[in-house]
């Protein structure tokens, strides 16, 4: 069954809910997009995707098809089951006005994902301070194996390019379209997702 393909525009953010069972695809529609996404246990928010456990169990940052994404309680929320990029993030926080005065001091400031996702997820009762490191569909950061030194170059993803994720538990989902320059490769473009099953 295909499901609706919902836009999100540049620089902005999109809440839902995805059921277990159900995958969510997220498309490149343009390439060399990131988008963040961050998922909570629709039952009890205080239940949220975890780097740490999440890259702990993989025993890899480099995560695509096949690896599960952790809680912060190390239950299983979402399993990866196509990936057309296998290059994504999850190391970086979500990009914020502190991030735009961090990097971009002579640019005109900008909430970003940070913003974007409390906005997205605050019916569903998430606050600024629960919103931890997202997992970052597209996003390029090698790490560089001999000094440790992160890099965020542009993504590799081409046009239509996705990633699919399935569902362990019902979820409550926070997705963006990236607002960072560097992270996008200097210009702003929508993300597609459909959710299905
Ligand atoms: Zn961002």
């Amino acid at each position: 069954m295909t499901g609706t393909t919902h836009e999100i525009a540049p620089r902005s953010g999109a809440g839902f809910t995805l059921n277990a069972g159900q995958t969510l695809t997220v498309i490149d529609p343009k390439g060399v997009q990131v988008a963040d996404l961050l998922a909570y246990n629709a039952a009890d928010v205080g239940e949220v995707l975890s780097s740490g456990r999440t890259l702990d169990y993989a025993e890899t940052i480099r995560l695509t098809t096949g690896h599960k994404l952790y809680s912060n309680r190390s239950n299983v929320m979402l399993e990866i089951v196509e990936d057309t990029v296998g290059r994504h993030d999850f190391l970086l926080t979500p990009c914020s006005y502190a991030t735009f005065d961090h990097f971009y001091p002579d640019l005109p400031r900008h909430r970003g994902c940070f913003g974007n996702l409390a906005e997205a997820l605050a019916p569903w009762g998430v606050t600024e301070d629960m919103i931890p490191v997202a997992f970052n569909c597209f996003m390029n950061v090698p790490v560089d194996g001999a000094t440790g030194r992160l890099e965020v170059l542009p993504p590799v993803s081409r046009a239509g390019d996705r990633i699919v994720l399935r569902a362990a538990m019902d979820l409550v989902i926070g997705l963006t379209a990236c607002s960072a320059p560097a992270s996008n490769g200097g210009s702003f473009k929508p993300i597609h997702y459909r959710v299905e099953g």
